[in-house]
């Protein structure tokens, strides 16, 4: 922890790391639905959704990495626990029972939406008073926005396949 670095925050520092520590662990249960998301998933375009998804936990684990590191350098302690991340998610986490492509990437899109206003909050209440948040908030929420955006292309591609499917018969 850095004295200064901490003592120019201009907001209240548990409150913000409050706010780190429950992104913190929506980004651990986001890896984790992407991870065992890739494994369960069935379906057509398998190959280009696993793709995806593996990629996808990928950023959610250095965000979660990025995230510590704020949380850390703030004086705080990153929540040490499963069960805490579970006690404090923002997001939640939604288990791919049904491992039908088009469920498990519904269920992501979900999780992403959350992520961007979690991390539009963040930025909403660091601005102005703790640029690096501000700084971290806004790095993580461009990455969630091409989440998003990944799965809604890979959404509408499923549709467009199973239309084609449809006119061909
Ligand atoms: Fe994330
Ligand atoms: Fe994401
Ligand atoms: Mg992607």
């Amino acid at each position: 922890m850095g004295t200064v670095g901490r003592k120019i925050v201009g907001m209240d520092v548990n409150e913000l790391l409050t706010l780190l520590n429950k992104a913190f662990a929506d980004e651990w249960l986001a890896y984790y639905q992407y991870w065992v998301g890739a494994k369960v998933v069935r379906g057509p375009m398998k190959e280009a959704v696993i793709a995806e998804l593996d990629q996808h936990a990928a950023d959610e684990l250095n965000h979660a990495t990025l995230l510590s590191a704020r949380i850390i350098q703030l004086g705080g302690t990153p929540l040490l626990t499963p069960q805490d991340w579970y006690k404090h998610t923002n997001c939640g986490y939604d288990a791919p029972e049904d491992p039908f492509v088009r469920n498990v990437i519904e269920q992501n899109v979900k999780a992403e939406q959350c992520a961007i206003s979690v991390y539009k909050k963040l930025m909403d209440v660091t601005e102005g008073k703790d640029m690096v948040t501000y700084n971290l908030a806004l790095q993580i929420m461009e990455d969630e926005i091409e989440h998003e955006e990944d799965l809604q292309n890979l959404l509408e591609d499923f549709e467009l396949m199973l239309k084609s499917v449809g006119h061909a018969k």
